[in-house]
């Protein structure tokens, strides 16, 4: 319980006083932290500055925070950057939950060894729960440590932090963050969302930082990476509740990026520039050639003072307004056509727009008297500043959503449109292109995007291989100096830009590209017939599909059915679980959008990379290695349950097949199988789907003889079945090059899997990316595998393959890979023996 009085602070140090502004520490100085004064030390020892309770202390010993007993929270930093000192020259006095007085002796420290080694010996004590007290300057130029520096009072507005409500509640817990890349906007978001939903308010800490929970760009800017150890403080009278809530949500993977995406790259290094090239980074792949055009961000013209802020605030909110309308319809766009990416991506936006840390800023900055623009510009800026300095390449292209927004409502307060009209076929380059900048350019059909800044792993990268649009970034600023309607080459394949190609060149280019384009239609013509090898087997081209939408688009391409349904689309992304009606829609509408063709659905896969906000799974020291696939049944049986029921209820049931993930012995099989009975008598049916079995794990492989006896089909998952076969994760981008299907133990596994299925007549499909690769066509079919499940726009591609193929051949040839030494031979065997050609 605190007292919730005003309080008078003691110097902690003595020595010259800095205001916060001046600090030169960007974390600092933007108030960001909260408010406070910086004391240049002249003296070794820091002291409390009045009676309290030490809440904590930095592993490093060079900060601490004291709860005073009125609430009010005072971080004690000492020096700047002097984490990196990892705790040497520091002396701690007191330990965390110790009670202190006034004055006590709190830390000793070197102050020579941190001036040689830090950036300063500026220490700071900052009021870090601003939202319950208010800091009263001091009245001089110069701290004497014990004596009266400045005034700490309780604001009349907010509620006192455990105030004296006999309902308060504060409670406190750690947890290591095991999110993907650490804690970036998505995570960030579902941090805010999280504890937005309780009434306690709710605080994130590392070392001698925090930041509130409600505002992304502050949880950003602590700069927390994967691994990283967190401390979570909440205080209301739901403080328990909101910190198991927020806990889990910290502690839990975010799903990893999807196999098609690079993994997490490193910063862009950019290799030097040959003559008449710049060198950049692909961050999404392709060849395109065309005039350059530039896209320039909004001039911002001079703020000319005299306004009233009323009328400030109220364009700044109108504008607002204006923007989030923009991007709901952009997000319900996205929904529609079940684009996960953009969806996640533009409601993180939607949160941005709503940032107390933003609007705060803003709000601060028209009070003073700046106009709307200035105010918001500069709000951003500063956070983008922040998040530069932070050393972490993922926030700092985060940054880059900041400038989105920040051009968007600047744009909607000088009333510009933000669309410009270019030539179809047009490069773009920018300083940095935002989503919506994609968005936008992607609909008028330009050919490719080049950015002088920018990053592989931002948003904006997704978002153009998502759509296709060869991009490259880290060009560098000569790739704005160049003149507009320049004849360029965009080479992203092997990341480069051609500035001055001659005519030959870019002829050259045309051709490829038109080649390219050529091959393409004529596979398309034929995409829809059969595809059969030249002695006449069969071979089955489904697609690997997401949602009806896809299906569409793969029926449309020609495919011969679904190869693979990954249902997780439909449990990603929402705050509870989809219900049975829901599930049928969603099924229903894959089979109907595949005419008279079958359609194979898995069974939900989550676990692993792939986790559910609902659907708590415990924190895994090997999560690809735990409860992951079908055993997920184990946890949540009646998850899976609901989900056959559902399978179930599709029509018609023989153009629906259930596959399970993740199998590795019989008895799984058959106790989903008896589930499946179990629930089809109670539902009164005769019959039940297909029920088919993945392989990809190596033990099912082996076992696929005794699988084949009680599965009607097995396909099998490459993408898994390579990662533990060669136990190299498969989104590793270090490892990304030897992660190949085509090595040979593979392949045998592939071999073994064909033949045990043989021996109970039953087919064997792949659905991994090996499927996809035009290179492995032969190969697979020589094993014995059946059905390919493609990606959509590949289907014409692939059948047309297989008809320049001989089955009997394949067959000889394939096994003599079987023998090769590692996966780069079996892949130059394979060019030889089965050129691709046209
Ligand atoms: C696979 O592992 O090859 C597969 C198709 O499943 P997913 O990529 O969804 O894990
Ligand atoms: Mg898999």
């Amino acid at each position: 319980m605190h007292n919730n009085k005003n309080l008078t602070l003691s110097a902690p140090l003595s020595g010259p006083i800095i205001k916060l502004a001046l600090v030169p520490d960007a974390v600092f100085s933007s108030g960001m932290m909260g408010d406070g004064i910086g004391i240049d030390p002249l003296n070794d020892c820091l002291y409390a500055p009045c009676d309290g309770v030490v809440v904590h202390v930095a592993k490093t010993a060079h900060a601490l925070t004291i709860r005073a007993e009125n609430g009010a929270e005072l971080l004690l930093h000492v020096g700047l950057d002097t984490f990196d000192l990892q705790g040497e020259g520091f002396q701690l006095l007191v330990e965390n939950g110790a009670r202190v007085s006034n004055g006590q002796p709190l830390l000793r420290f070197n102050p020579d060894q941190i001036a040689q080694r830090c950036k300063s010996l500026i220490s700071l004590l900052v009021l870090t729960n601003g939202e319950h007290f208010e800091l009263h300057p001091p009245q001089h130029d110069t701290a004497l440590a014990g004596e009266a520096l400045l005034h700490i009072v309780a604001r009349t507005s907010a509620a006192p932090v455990g105030g004296s409500g006999s309902t308060s509640q504060q409670a406190q817990g750690s947890v290591r963050i095991t999110h993907h890349g650490g804690l970036h906007a998505r995570p960030a978001a579902l941090v805010r969302q999280t504890a937005l939903g309780f009434k306690s308010l709710v605080r994130l800490h590392i070392g001698a930082n925090s930041a509130p929970c409600d505002s992304i760009v502050r949880l950003l800017a602590l700069g927390i990476c994967e691994q990283d150890e967190v401390q979570v403080s909440c205080a209301g009278e739901d403080a328990d509740a909101a910190l198991q809530a927020v806990l889990a949500v910290l502690g839990k993977a975010q799903s990893a990026p999807a196999p098609a995406r690079p993994a997490l790259a490193p910063t862009p290094i950019r290799p030097l520039n040959p003559p008449g090239q710049l060198n950049g980074v692909c961050a999404a792949p392709g060849l395109a050639s065309g005039p350059l055009f530039y896209l320039s961000g909004v001039q911002l013209p001079p703020d000319l003072g005299n306004h009233v802020p009323e009328q400030q605030l109220l364009a700044l909110n109108t504008a607002l307004d204006q923007v989030r309308a923009e991007i709901r319809l952009t997000l319900s766009a996205a929904r529609e056509q079940h684009n996960c990416d953009e969806e996640t991506i533009f409601a993180t936006h939607l949160d941005l727009l709503e940032d107390s840390a933003l609007l705060q800023a803003s709000h601060v900055a028209i009070a003073q008297g700046h106009d709307a623009a200035h105010a918001w510009s500069d709000a951003i800026e500063q956070q983008c500043t922040i998040l530069k300095s932070l050393g972490n390449t993922l926030l700092a292209e985060r940054s880059n959503d900041l400038h989105d927004l920040q051009q968007r409502v600047l744009r909607a307060l000088l009333g510009e449109s933000g669309h410009c009209q270019l030539p179809p076929g047009a490069i773009v380059a920018a300083h940095e292109l935002t989503p919506s900048d994609l968005l936008m350019l992607s609909a008028q059909n330009v050919a490719g995007l080049c950015m002088a800044a920018g990053g592989a792993t931002s948003h904006v990268a997704i978002l153009a291989r998502g759509k296709g649009l060869p991009c490259l970034v880290a060009l560098g600023p000569d790739v704005l100096c160049l003149p507009a309607g320049q004849e360029v080459i965009l080479d992203a394949d092997n990341a480069r830009l051609e500035l001055t190609p001659t005519t030959e060149r870019v002829e050259q280019v045309r051709q490829t590209i038109l080649a390219q384009q050529q091959r393409f239609a004529r596979q398309q013509l034929h995409a829809r017939e059969p595809a059969m090898t030249c002695d006449g087997q069969h071979i089955e081209i489904a697609a690997n599909v997401a949602s009806s939408h896809e299906a569409a688009s793969a029926h449309a391409n020609g495919a011969d059915g679904v190869g693979l349904l990954r249902t997780e689309f439909l449990f990603v992304d929402r705050t509870t679980a989809p219900n049975e009606k829901e599930q049928i829609a969603a099924y229903q509408g894959v089979l109907n959008a595949m005419g008279d063709k079958p359609v194979i659905i898995r069974t939900i896969d989550v676990g692993g990379d792939k986790q559910l906000d609902y659907l708590p799974l415990p924190v895994e020291a090997n999560p690809v290695l735990g409860l992951r696939g079908i055993r997920l049944a184990q946890l949540h049986p009646q998850v899976l349950d609901q989900q056959l029921r559902a399978l179930l209820q599709v029509s018609p049931m023989q153009r629906c097949r259930i596959l399970l993930p993740m199998i590795t012995e019989v008895d799984e099989l058959l106790h989903i199988r008896r589930r499946l009975d179990a629930l089809r008598v109670e539902m009164g049916l005769s019959q039940r789907p297909e029920l088919g079995v993945m392989i990809e794990v190596p033990a099912a492989a082996l076992m696929a003889e005794q699988l084949a006896e009680h599965a009607d089909f097995l396909s099998i998952g490459t993408n898994d079945l390579s990662q533990y076969t060669l136990a190299m994760d498969r989104d590793h981008a270090g490892l990304a090059a030897r992660v190949d299907a085509l090595h040979p133990a593979l392949l045998r596994l592939i071999a073994h899997t064909c033949a045990g299925a043989a021996k109970h007549q039953r087919w064997v499909g792949v659905c991994g990316a090996l499927a996809s690769d035009p290179l492995a066509t032969p190969v697979l079919i020589g094993l014995g595998v059946r059905e390919l499940s493609v990606s959509p726009l590949q289907i014409g591609e692939i059948k047309a393959r297989v008809r320049q193929l001989d089955a009997g051949m394949c067959q000889t040839l394939s096994q003599t890979l079987l023998n090769m030494s590692n996966a780069a031979s079996v892949r130059e065997a394979c060019r030889q023996y089965w050129p691709l050609c046209d």
